[in-house]
């Protein structure tokens, strides 16, 4: 549990009353179906309240670290207070991986699922895509577990928390691979935008990054595969490679960042753009981030770029990616391949919000679904038009949890009672 019950950025103080830190299931069992009010937090990455509770706060550091894999069913369960770094080595160890990380290793497994965290690869499903089951603590106190054959499973993985304490996930995985990085410098948006299919489909998985104080990419991160096709050789798109490591903050030590350089090395260690033992981003900053449908990308960024002098100061960096569609109910990439919207702001929240709506009304048009655990100020109305299955979801919710104990002020805001 974090200091003083802050988030990892210390822009939140939750509000809950007390803090519980299970050793086992049992005792878990017997502290929920004891409270008011609980909700579960993870690692503390997510930048608003969405983990805060009135009542009770639960943390699932202390659990067993259970990591069991299937080699029959390719799947790996773990106890779902792991950060993902913690799982991704000991599935490095036995050959085997994930099919991606987000951009740091450091978050909870459960916690990423629920917000629906993703890293990057237009191939690449969001992390929450990979789990194929379930346990969890239900208001009631009892363990079930849940899989793709339990009634509304697409709805319970970006689940926000709602359904219950999840106490185990399993995982989908794959044969370990290694992958290089190279970071090219330099890219205009107009050649962005010209060339956007064969850039961000040029390797396994591609991210790029601006502080939009020009109308430019100022870092490409492309992390390729080394069983894959090599589709940016020297002179790739005319950018020149960098010749050291970069952090994507301008200004900031590359230490905490992967290895790159085209130094083959395993995908743990290549797919998270920051190492587990280093502090990830640039440790003092807010995080805001929007979906758009793929196809809307070069019209989202010229939206952006329209008021790119009014937002810029304020901006640390922003990164850009793309995530597979799939078919989990509240995640931002339900229903369409999806171009993401990430901006690391300074942490000045007074200063950010405005900044922050004023990108909400460009994006507007193009139906831009904000990340559930960052900042933003998307209305509600609008939140329920952009999520078709959200009336579904509510119903799932009330039917786990029909008194609310897992509710808090965040998903009453964007989650209707039933
Ligand atoms: C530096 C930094 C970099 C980031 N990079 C990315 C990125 O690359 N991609 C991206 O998509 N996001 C990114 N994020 C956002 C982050 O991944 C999400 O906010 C994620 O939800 C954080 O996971 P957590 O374990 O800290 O969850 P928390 O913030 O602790 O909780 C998030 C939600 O999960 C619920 N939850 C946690 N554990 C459980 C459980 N056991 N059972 C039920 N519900 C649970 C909580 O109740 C809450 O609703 C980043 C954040 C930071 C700080």
């Amino acid at each position: 549990m974090p200091d003083q019950l802050m988030n990892w950025a210390k822009n939140i103080t939750f509000s809950a009353h007390r803090a519980h830190h299970p050793t086992s299931v049992v005792e878990l069992r017997r502290v929920v179906a004891g409270a008011e009010h609980i909700r579960a937090l993870g690692s503390g990455h997510s930048f608003n309240t969405i983990a805060d509770s009135a009542g009770d706060l639960v943390s699932l550091a202390a659990l067993p670290p259970l990591m069991t894999i299937d080699t029959e069913r390719s799947t790996v369960t773990v106890a779902a207070g792991l950060r993902y770094g913690e799982v991704a080595s000991y599935l490095n160890a036995h050959g085997y991986a994930l099919h991606n990380m987000g951009s740091l290793p450091h978050i909870s497994v459960a916690g990423a699922c629920a917000t629906g965290t993703h890293g990057s690869g237009p191939k690449n499903g969001n992390l929450a895509t990979a789990v194929r089951g379930l346990d969890l603590v239900t208001a009631t106190g009892d363990l079930i577990s849940l899989d793709a054959d339990s009634d509304g499973f697409l709805g319970s993985v970006v689940a926000l928390g709602m359904l219950g304490i999840v106490t185990s996930v399993t995982l989908d995985i794959v044969p370990a691979f290694d992958v290089e990085q190279y970071v090219y410098e330099d890219l205009p948006l107009p050649q962005l935008y010209e060339h956007f299919d064969e850039i961000v489909n040029a390797a396994y998985s591609v991210s790029l990054f601006t502080t939009w104080r020009e109308s430019r990419i100022e870092q490409v991160w492309v992390k390729r595969r080394i069983d894959e096709p090599a589709n940016t050789k020297p002179g790739w798109m005319g950018l020149r490679a960098a010749e050291v490591d970069l952090h994507p903050v301008p200004g900031i030590d590359a230490a905490s960042t992967t290895q790159q350089l085209g130094v083959p090395g395993p995908w743990h260690e290549r797919l998270p753009h920051f190492r587990l033992g280093f502090t990830p981003s640039s440790g003092d900053e807010l995080q805001t981030e929007y979906f758009v449908a793929r196809e809307s990308a070069a019209a989202a960024l010229d939206a952006v770029d329209a008021i790119r002098h009014q937002f810029s100061p304020l901006l640390q960096v922003c990164e850009l990616r793309t995530i597979a569609a799939d078919q989990l109910w509240l995640s931002p990439s339900y229903g369409r391949d999806s171009f993401a919207i990430h901006f690391t702001w300074i942490k000045d929240i007074d200063a950010v919000t405005p900044a922050v709506a004023g990108l909400e009304q460009q994006l507007a048009p193009y139906d831009a679904r904000p990340h559930w655990g960052k900042v933003y100020t998307t209305a509600p109305e609008t939140i329920a038009r952009l999520y078709e299955r959200l009336p579904a979801f509510a119903a799932l919710a009330h039917g786990y949890d029909p008194t609310g104990k897992f509710r808090n002020e965040f998903v009453d805001r964007y989650i209707p009672k039933r």
